[in-house]
């Protein structure tokens, strides 16, 4: 029981934070998406692969182990049984996240993968491609945006708080502008809000305004 619920939208538009907080209100299952991405990112880092080696980024992601456990505030993430909550987010990942990304084996992995954990019943799922390709057929798609300067700024100050090493705001703007343009011009699967979806302007909402309105959408 329960419905699947895909949202998408930019980098750091604060999709993950909402997600989770809409699934634990509903008791659905969470996934985030990004965080698959990004552990296939980190463990090619790890190994020395090139991001341009198409192949071995593909077979790798068809290799590793990418799992979750519920944690607070944050939901953590495993590599092949090792945590990588904190590594997943730092700036060389970001960076390059989205060349993975691109990699069409490693999108359909990693969809496989998606589609296998929306099985469970009630679901929010996190991403880019969610509505318009894994989930199609959900009921409810949010498409979540917010100013490139609003966004910067929320990923600061997130960084802060979790003390990871951080950029400077304008960079950080900068970096979020530079990987949106990457996953909305890639072939395969590009982010793009899907036709049926409901657009979000979150610039000026608390993440509570957000939870409620994406909450009573769920509900109709
Ligand atoms: O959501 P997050 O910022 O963690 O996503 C990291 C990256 O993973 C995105 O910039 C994008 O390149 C990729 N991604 C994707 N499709 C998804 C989720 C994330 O291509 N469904």
């Amino acid at each position: 029981n329960g419905i699947q619920v895909a949202i998408d939208g930019p980098a750091s538009a604060g999709k993950s934070t909402v997600a989770k907080l809409v699934a634990k209100r509903f008791n659905y299952v969470y996934c985030d998406t990004g965080a698959m991405y990004r552990v296939v990112t980190l463990a090619a880092l790890q190994q020395g692969i090139a991001m341009d080696g198409t192949k071995q980024i593909a077979d790798l992601a068809r290799q590793v182990k990418i799992s979750f456990k519920p944690g607070d505030p944050e939901q953590r993430v495993f590599l092949n049984g090792e945590e990588v909550t904190t590594a997943i987010r730092q700036g060389e990942i970001d960076n390059n996240v989205s060349a993975v990304a691109a990699i069409p084996a490693v999108r359909q992995e990693m969809t496989n993968q998606q589609r296998q954990i929306a099985q469970t019943g009630g679901i929010v799922m996190d991403g880019r491609d969610i509505g318009s390709t894994v989930l199609p057929n959900a009921p409810v798609k949010i498409f979540m945006v917010a100013t490139a300067h609003e966004r910067a700024r929320r990923r600061y100050v997130e960084n802060k708080e979790k003390g990871i090493a951080t950029a400077s705001l304008a960079e950080l703007q900068h970096e979020i502008e530079l990987r949106d343009q990457k996953d909305s011009s890639r072939k395969v699967s590009p982010l793009v809000q899907a036709p049926d979806a409901i657009r979000l302007d979150t610039t000026k909402l608390t993440i509570d305004e957000v939870v409620d309105k994406i909450s009573d959408i769920i509900k109709k």
